[in-house]
């Protein structure tokens, strides 16, 4: 199993108006194979976003600011790409899918403008070529009426059918990666569970690898290999996704496993985890979770936790255990 994608202990700061630096991602490292879908998970403003933003070198630089670490793909580091190397890569090597489609598409084209673009920018064919190639793409993505939509502009097309849109254009150069950034969510319950599994069609049918980004745990049970639990600009835990639901260790991990909705469960009163996570510009100094963890000891507060593996595929950032396992966590306490 190849590693298509390494990121080592990157490091992202953003330079505030007021003065201030915000570590908005420090010290992250993880590796995506070729084909996996793996998911990255955590409340908004873990520093999710900021991480894949940084992948496709989509950063705002400044106020951004890339201070340490690598993102290699396929082995090269991305980062010492120029931006016109870059430009090549993007959309064909990686592409992403964001939440709102609207953002990514552009109002004043229609369908057939912006998806012939890219592929005839990646793949340098023939406009009569490129047309009949976005119009199979369309049917892929479940548009019967390919014809009549690839003529439209975004804003005729329902918020279903331009995320369809938006895979099919993503998909379009078959890119090893697909980065998809919260892309269900705003979407109805009907709308979503169709469009995941498009999605997962797609990946297979394309062979690309997808690095999933969501807050919702049970849309992960549904379609990832691994999962990272990210917090306050860190990776917490990581491990395959079974693995995860089943023997969870970061206290954050379990508190967000009790957010997904149970069929027997009133969702209404589905709990949220207390507190909030802190502000990129004023992190706590020890353990960037003791603020709102049960488990906390004085030495959370003191000192910053290293990332421990616990098995070969399971890593976690917490004090509560060693190398050899779990130190001093009751499996039976639980957030109230
Ligand atoms: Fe909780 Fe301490 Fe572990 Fe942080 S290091 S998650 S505060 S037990
Ligand atoms: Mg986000």
């Amino acid at each position: 199993n190849q590693v298509l994608l390494e990121v080592n202990h990157l490091k992202i700061k953003f330079h505030l108006k007021n003065g201030q630096q915000a570590k908005v991602v420090d010290d992250v490292s993880f590796a995506i194979r070729k084909g996996e879908t793996v998911a990255l998970v955590g409340e908004s403003g873990s520093g999710k976003s900021i991480t894949s933003l940084s992948i496709m070198r989509l950063l705002p630089i400044p106020p951004g600011e890339i201070t340490a670490g690598t993102i290699k793909l396929n082995g090269k580091n991305l980062l010492d790409y120029k931006n016109k190397e870059m430009s090549n890569i993007r959309g064909k090597e990686i592409s992403m899918i964001f939440q709102e489609p609207m953002t990514s598409l552009d109002p004043v084209f229609t369908i057939a403008n912006q998806m012939m673009e890219g592929i005839r920018r990646h793949q340098g064919i023939s406009k009569k070529e490129a047309r009949e190639k976005s119009l199979q793409l369309l049917k892929e993505v479940g548009i019967a009426n390919a014809e009549k939509v690839i003529a439209e502009y975004p804003h005729q097309l329902s918020g279903g059918m331009r995320q369809r849109v938006m895979i099919a254009i993503a998909m379009s150069n078959n890119p090893q990666l697909l980065i998809a950034d919260e892309p269900t969510t705003a979407l109805d319950v009907t709308v979503q569970a169709q469009i995941l599994k498009l999605m997962m069609k797609m990946k297979e049918e394309h062979h690309s690898a997808i690095l999933f980004i969501t807050h919702d745990m049970s849309v992960v049970a549904e379609t990832a290999d691994r999962v990272m639990v990210m917090y306050a600009g860190q990776i917490v835990e990581e491990a395959p996704v079974r693995e995860l639901f089943m023997n969870p260790k970061h206290p954050y991990t379990s508190a967000l496993l009790k957010t997904m909705p149970n069929l027997d469960a009133d969702v209404k009163r589905l709990p949220s985890i207390p507190g909030t996570v802190p502000p990129a510009y004023a992190l706590p100094e020890g353990c960037r979770f003791a603020p709102r963890c049960p488990f906390a000891m004085e030495r959370c507060h003191e000192v910053q936790p290293e990332v421990i593996h616990i098995q070969d595929e399971h890593k976690v950032r917490c004090h509560l255990f060693t190398e050899k396992g779990a130190l001093d966590y009751d499996e039976e306490r639980s957030f109230a």
